[in-house]
């Protein structure tokens, strides 16, 4: 689009008391992405790279990535003295402590580790943890007897083959594969395949190859878009099939995830549908008004798609000005500003009047980033039904649990945080439950069952039961 560099930087405002509810619903609504067509684009690169394995993988990695590579797999240790002398080390300070961080909140989402500090849990030498160190493979395991002699359980296991996927188009993102790594290194995932588009030298950044280390993964998948998630989803000669696949990415790997997940010969699911990422702020008069306008401009940078919302509580007009003063004057320095003018041009600022209602509109929209910047934040939360991650005062912004805190940045976007969660160790586990009956905890509730199979027409069911019932009698 052509832009025009003198136009004010402005996120467009409304009052709430002056929006119809036709305007609410529309005003909760991402912008739209043209979906179809980019399935139409996508289809017959999985069927080449389903029918043609490795063979059509390169040829599309030469064509859409400039990429002319031997072999798309590359095995560890992935990197040596070589690659690691090209990180700086401050870079590779910062991913340690990362890692550090990330690996001690996930670790604590397995229940045996409850809520031990991160140098409990290890993993703070920058060498990352073995896996095959540490506790038992019964954690997380559920036992209760229902009835007397009838005893449940419920047991995690780790997803055995993960492909994850790292973004590498546009930007290198070291961040995402630890983000999308420790929680399969803590869930303990045998095969971990991720897969990152090469540059056009063939090369993959030295820092997603440190952190591909770090995290264990089993192998290095060089391709991108729609070819890297079907080579996962099918397997080729090379790249091993996998069961799941995680991760954000454009939307060509997000089409080509839930075309996958919808095959049934493919047998693969997905964490969840990706869209342009977004963050809600909600600012009182107490907020500062250069942390308000980093916060929504740290969002509209990602893309021009990104939608950033700001939800005033009885703001000022002259603190709604400084708001927008700093968006602009903040905006023009950045080296991306023409992409942060196209995501601002999508964005709205809502004026509410209290806290309730600054809430409630947070609610309905299901933001993937919720960020508090107002009096008494921790109380706001406790309102929050839906949101991927909430960012608490104004010490806290979004660029922390971007990289650094602890919490997942793969989060669920286009108002999908109603019903999905963000990446958690639990991504890469499933749970069985099995059961374990005595004669007398059969004999308990065995006419029960018996006559629930018969009230549901299922003869065979009922005699399951009935030849053990009359075993016991000596019939
Ligand atoms: P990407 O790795 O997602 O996509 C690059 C690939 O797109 C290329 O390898 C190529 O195969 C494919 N492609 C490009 N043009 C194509 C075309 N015309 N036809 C078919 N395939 C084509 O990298 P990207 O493009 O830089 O996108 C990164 C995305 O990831 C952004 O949307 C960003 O917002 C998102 N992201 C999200 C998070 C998060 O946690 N929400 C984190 C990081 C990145």
């Amino acid at each position: 689009p052509v832009l025009d560099a003198n136009a004010p930087i402005k996120i467009q405002s409304h009052r709430l008391e002056n929006i119809t509810p036709q305007q609410r619903v529309e005003l909760l609504k991402r912008p739209a992405l043209k979906t179809e067509q980019i399935m139409d684009l996508v289809r017959p690169i999985l069927s080449s790279v389903k029918e043609r394995g490795d063979a059509a993988l390169l040829e599309l990695t030469e064509k859409f990535d400039k990429a002319k590579l031997p072999n798309p797999i590359r095995l560890p240790p992935f990197t040596n003295d070589e690659v690691m002398a090209k990180i700086k080390p401050e870079v590779k300070t910062a991913i340690d402590v990362a890692y550090r961080n990330i690996y001690a909140f996930h670790k604590a989402q397995k229940t045996t580790f409850g809520n031990k500090s991160a140098s409990e849990v290890g993993g703070a030498d920058g060498k990352g943890v073995d896996p095959s160190s540490g506790e038992s493979a019964e954690d997380g395991v559920l036992e209760m007897e229902t009835m007397p002699g009838v005893v449940c359980r419920r047991f995690a296991r780790p997803i055995e083959r993960v492909g994850l996927y790292v973004p590498g188009g546009s930007a290198v993102l070291p961040s995402t594969a630890l983000m999308l790594g420790i929680p399969a290194q803590v869930a303990r995932c045998p095969t971990v395949v991720l897969a990152t588009p090469p540059r056009p030298d063939g090369s993959i950044s030295p820092e997603v190859l440190y952190c591909a280390d770090k995290v264990g993964a089993t192998a290095i998948l060089c391709a991108g878009g729609a070819q890297a998630v079907g080579a996962m989803a099918y397997g080729t000669e090379s790249c091993p099939k996998v069961d799941k696949i995680v991760g954000p990415g454009n939307q060509f790997v997000t089409a080509a995830k839930m075309l996958v997940q919808n095959q049934m010969d493919a047998q693969v699911s997905i964490d969840m549908p990706a869209g342009p990422s977004e963050v809600l702020v909600i600012a009182d008069n107490s907020a500062d008004a250069g942390f308000v306008a980093s916060d929504l401009l740290s969002q509209a940078e990602h893309g021009p798609d990104s939608q950033v919302v700001l939800v005033g509580i009885d703001l000022t007009d002259a603190k709604l000005a400084e708001i927008e003063r700093e968006v602009d004057a903040q905006a023009r320095a950045l080296p991306r500003v023409d992409v942060v003018r196209q995501a601002i041009d999508k964005s709205v600022t809502i004026i509410v009047k209290t806290r309730e209602e600054a809430i409630e509109w947070s609610n309905d929209y299901a933001p993937e980033h919720l960020i508090l910047q107002t009096e008494r934040p921790e109380e706001l939360i406790k309102g929050v039904r839906n949101a991927g991650s909430c960012f608490v005062g104004q010490w806290s912004p979004e660029s922390c649990g971007d990289y650094m805190s602890g919490t997942n940045h793969s989060l669920p976007t286009a108002a999908y945080a109603r019903s999905y969660s963000g990446v958690s160790v639990s991504t890469f586990e499933k749970n069985i439950t099995s059961q374990s009956l005595t004669a007398e905890g059969l004999k308990g509730f065995g006419q029960h069952v018996i006559d629930l199979a018969q009230c549901e027409g299922l003869e065979a069911h009922a005699h399951a039961v009935r030849i053990r019932l009359q075993r016991m009698q000596g019939l």
